[in-house]
């Protein structure tokens, strides 16, 4: 059989081999895990995989590059299915103030906030949008991250709008990674329409989404649902509407309290619904029915020095399909999906192997890409990560460090341990 790369004597290898949907209940803690295990790769799609010394019978290992995996993990990269990847500027003295215990509404006084991002992404140029989102996806590249999600939504405007999406293809063109655009243009109400929010949705929907599907900017529509910004009457209006352009739906739901945005997230068909802080049991029991993800942020709670963690036990009990993002933003600069892994196991009581298939199969899943990644399986794609450790469970256990020894995109290595030291 042909092939490009070998890799060889993984102590781990997760393959996650299973049906390709989101998997639910006690699927989550089956990582399908080859001990002395390998991978096969030609022209970037994977085509064996199983214990070495059989893989090698299989496989020719003469002239194609050979990768030993001894004493560390191999496992699919990850999948970061909710980013607001791209934004201006920086809220970092917002810390400061929450640490003194001002609330939101007070930092918002104090010229931080959303607004605050929205205003520096309106005035900053197209190449230092460009510039400062690179920064961003290259870290994200290098702790692991193949496939990424990332919104709209600091612009709350058409212009704006459309140059956040616009400098998401451009990333995303000239990156190894695939980035998965999502608009989000109902993220908050404009600062023109402030008090109307009606007023606001209906230039969204009638100004904005028919421009942003005219110009194939986004496969996603999402809208923040949420009592105090968009109710479900408004949320619906924006997803009934992107969905007859076509576009596939996710929404921000019950990230405070239950405002129903659940239920509306099963009633339009979304493939998600995330942040699920305080999601009601009718509202998890119509996502469960309706298939959709739910996908968890726990860097948000941690960020905003918050104790409101989503109940993963519960959830994962009542048999909704759990994924973990790490909604990258300016109030939550979070660029690790490793970082969040540790956060999902030690706030939200999920095991290891849970939170490594909500960041690779189930992640994958919430964005529609079950098929072509999120497991080590004949037939997908070959993003491969290489992690300098001996067991999946030191993911979570070691924090805030980078464990990645090597990253791949589709059989190619795009990110290398040491790869700037002097040799
Ligand atoms: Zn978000």
């Amino acid at each position: 059989m042909t092939n490009d790369l070998l890799i060889v004597h993984a102590s781990e290898l997760l393959t996650l081999r299973g049906p390709k949907r989101a998997r639910a209940k006690a699927e989550m803690s089956e990582l399908s895990i080859v001990q002395d295990g390998a991978v096969a790769v030609s022209d970037g799609i994977i085509v064996d995989v199983g214990k070495t010394e059989s893989v090698l019978k299989e496989h020719d290992a003469k002239g194609v590059d050979k990768i030993d995996a001894k004493g560390r993990v191999v496992m699919p990269g990850f999948v970061d299915p909710h980013t607001h990847l791209v934004y201006a500027g920086s809220r970092e003295f917002e810390l400061e103030l929450k640490a003194k215990g001002k609330s939101y509404m007070e930092i918002l006084q104090q010229g931080g906030g959303i607004y605050r991002t929205v205003s520096d992404t309106r005035s900053a140029s197209t190449d230092e949008l460009y510039q400062q989102s690179a920064v961003r996806l290259e870290s994200m590249i290098a702790h692991g991250s193949t496939t990424i999600e990332a919104k709209s939504g600091y612009g709350l405007d058409k212009s704006v709008e459309l140059r956040i999406l616009e400098t998401v293809k451009k990333l995303g063109a000239d990156y190894p990674t695939d980035l998965v655009p999502t608009f989000l243009g109902a993220h908050a109400v404009a600062p023109e329409f402030k008090g109307n929010p009606e007023g606001y949705i209906d230039f969204v929907v009638s100004e904005v989404l028919p421009e942003v599907s005219k110009r194939k900017l986004a496969e996603f529509c999402d809208v923040f649902c949420e009592k105090g910004v968009f109710d479900v009457h408004q949320s619906r209006k924006v997803l009934l509407g992107a969905k007859s352009l076509g576009m596939k739906l996710k929404v921000h739901a019950d990230e405070f309290r239950s405002s129903g945005g659940a239920e509306l997230a099963a009633e339009v068909g979304a493939v998600s619904a995330d942040h699920l802080v305080k999601p009601s049991d009718e509202g998890i029991m119509a996502m469960a029915r309706k298939d959709v993800v739910g996908v968890m942020l726990p860097g948000t709670p941690y960020s905003s020095f918050s104790k409101d963690y989503a109940d993963g036990r519960r959830l994962i009990d009542l048999g909704m399909p759990i994924a973990l993002g790490t909604d990258l933003n300016p109030n939550c600069w979070n660029e690790s999906m490793q970082f969040t892994i540790s956060l999902a196991c030690h706030k939200m009581r999920m095991t290891p192997a849970e939170a490594i298939t909500a960041s690779t199969m189930n992640s994958a899943a919430a964005l529609g890409l079950e098929k072509k990644v999120g497991s080590l399986e004949h037939g997908k794609r070959a993003d491969i990560l290489v992690l300098d450790i001996p067991k999946h469970t030191h993911i979570p256990y070691r924090f805030g460090t980078n464990l990645c020894y090597l990253v791949m995109k589709d059989g190619k290595t795009i990110w290398r341990k040491h790869q700037s030291m002097a040799t």
